[in-house]
């Protein structure tokens, strides 16, 4: 068992680094909320006063921070992990992040002797509590193993993508094409609505069919054929608008910076902020087939 350093413990960051006390590590946490290191601390790990107090004495570090910014903060600023941890500790970073940041951290990192992965994650809150996300990392192959073996206490997939930042590439990917086909599968039940199609009808034939995809299947929009989707529930407890147009805005960012054509990709960047702007941020992300029926 090994003595890890979690630098923020919020929504998903808490679950995980109560996943990692249940599996006998001793956790030493670190958020600057007062409020959500303390149900942290009540399960097992002690409480730290700073990033530098956190990794004294750490073997691992795994930090879960909002943005590109946290975490360059939390790696590079004086008094933060780089200059604090002891040589050969392993540095993770599970945050959804800009790949740029994600790399220089890495650049960093190796410059001052650090093995460090990127390691962002899908699952949302339910998986970080069931200890059932998946990990994408980006890494060494030497990292990537050591890392493995911990990851897999809080998820039940731990995948290498390759290089440094690949992990962060992966995720973005991926979540724009999720978002891309979520905006589709809606356009086709509200055009299935006007010409006067049973809901269930058009699921049958399309979950059978060539336009059968995971928002139809797993997360269908529309209330009903997937009993367990978002849609059931008025559109809460899922995947909120306002991270998918994070990973929309970082998908942007990245395919600018790589020159890569998105067009389809731009668009759902676009609608996802118009649904967010309307105010509907907190809204599962299936839930913009309101505003494609114009009703949001
Ligand atoms: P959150 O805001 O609940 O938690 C982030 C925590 O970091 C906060 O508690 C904050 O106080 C702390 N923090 C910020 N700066 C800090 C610093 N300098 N030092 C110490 N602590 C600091 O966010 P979250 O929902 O837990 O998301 C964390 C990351 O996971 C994000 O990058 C997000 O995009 C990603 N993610 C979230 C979900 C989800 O469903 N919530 C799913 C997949 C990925």
């Amino acid at each position: 068992m090994s003595t890890i350093a979690f630098i923020g413990v919020g929504n998903m960051g808490g679950p995980m680094a109560r996943n990692l006390v249940k599996a006998g590590h001793a956790v030493r946490a670190f958020d600057m909320s007062a409020a959500v290191l303390k149900p942290v601390v009540d399960a097992g790990a002690t409480g730290a006063s700073s990033a530098r107090d956190a990794v004294n004495g750490a073997e691992i570090v795994v930090t879960m921070l909002p943005a590109g910014q946290h975490v360059r903060g939390v790696y590079l600023e004086e008094g933060g992990v780089l200059s604090s941890a002891k040589k050969g500790t392993l540095l993770i970073d599970s945050s959804t992040i800009d790949i740029d940041s994600a790399r220089a951290v890495h650049a960093a990192a190796e410059k001052a002797g650090f093995a460090f992965l990127d390691a962002p994650v899908s699952g949302g809150v339910g998986g970080a509590e069931a200890g059932t996300l998946t990990f994408m990392c980006g890494g060494s192959d030497e990292a990537f193993a050591r890392a493995k073996p911990v990851l897999e206490k809080m998820g039940k997939k731990v995948v290498l993508a390759g290089g440094a930042g690949a992990g962060q590439a992966a995720k973005i990917c991926n979540n724009m094409l999720l978002a891309i086909s979520m905006i589709g599968t809606c356009e086709a039940f509200v055009l299935g609505e006007k010409l006067g199609l049973d809901p269930q009808k058009l699921f049958d034939i399309a979950s059978t069919s060539s336009g059968q995809c995971w928002s139809l299947t797993t997360y269908c929009p529309v209330p009903g054929p997937v009993p367990t989707a978002p849609s059931n529930r008025d559109y809460t407890g899922g995947f909120a608008t306002a991270l998918m147009l994070k990973d929309l805005k970082l998908a942007q960012a990245a395919a600018q910076s790589a020159g890569a054509a998105t067009p389809l990709g731009a668009e759902a960047a676009q609608l996802y902020a118009l649904f967010a702007a309307k105010g509907h941020s907190g809204v599962d992300f299936s839930g913009i087939i309101r505003m494609l029926r114009g009703q949001a």
